[in-house]
């Protein structure tokens, strides 16, 4: 039987998930996949649609009539929201903040959770978000909960914005990763917590290949 690789990956907004994701992917020539991605999608529809995010009955309504739909070119995963590419568009951070309501709502769940679960099906993957190894990927080989001081979160979103020529205010960015990481971790629904058999790497003080060779470690002693 072939053997199977997935690493799971959990943790707060700009704990450096995706970063690390991407890079475990490559090392090891498995698939990469970002859920966030996923409901930030959802969130899209819903803001190009004028729905109140905060309304759950006006979300859950609209849920039919979104399509997700996850691509891989030249290994870089796209997203298509009713055949459009949005995997730019969802990167605003106005669609991030909607993600995280949209995310608080049980059908939306179900919904994102079933493709995550199709997907990974007998394919060798590192799959990241919030509730990965709790909930999806409960049976990941190995499960990693990453996280970071919140100032160090949001001084990485900040210098990966000005690194992209984009304007950033520090405090805003602080303060939004604070409202996200509360709404997150105090949902009903699959909120973000560390899964009992995830390994904690406080990545405040380490750089990205500190992070990869620790959880290349980890893998290799499972
Ligand atoms: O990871 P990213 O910042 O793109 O995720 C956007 C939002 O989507 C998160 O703040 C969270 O509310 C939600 N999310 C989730 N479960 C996941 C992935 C993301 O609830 N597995």
């Amino acid at each position: 039987m072939k053997d199977i690789l997935t690493i799971a990956i959990d943790g707060p907004a700009g704990a450096g998930k995706s970063t690390i994701a991407k890079r475990l992917a490559k090392e090891y020539k498995i698939v990469y996949v970002d859920t966030g991605a996923m409901y930030r999608a959802v969130a899209l529809y819903m803001l190009e649609h004028h729905i109140n995010l905060d309304t759950e009955n006006a979300v859950v309504d609209a849920l039919n009539l979104v399509h997700i739909r996850i691509v891989y070119k030249d290994e870089i995963q796209h997203i298509y929201l009713n055949e459009e590419d949005v995997t730019q568009k969802i990167r605003q951070q106005s669609v991030g903040e909607g993600a995280s309501k949209v995310s608080a709502y049980l059908p939306v769940r179900k919904k994102m959770v079933m493709m995550q679960q199709e997907m990974a099906k007998e394919t060798s993957m590192v799959m990241d978000g919030r509730d990965i190894g709790t909930h999806v990927l409960t049976d990941a080989k190995v499960k990693i909960f990453l996280s970071a001081d919140v100032i160090v979160r949001a001084k990485r979103r900040y210098n990966e914005l000005i690194d992209k020529g984009e304007s950033a205010d520090l405090h805003a960015i602080e303060e939004e990763i604070r409202e996200r990481d509360y709404r997150d971790m105090n949902r009903d629904h699959a909120p973000l917590v560390q899964a009992k058999d995830a390994h904690l790497l406080d990545t405040s003080n380490m750089n990205i290949d500190d992070v990869v060779d620790a959880i290349k470690k980890i893998v290799e002693m499972r």
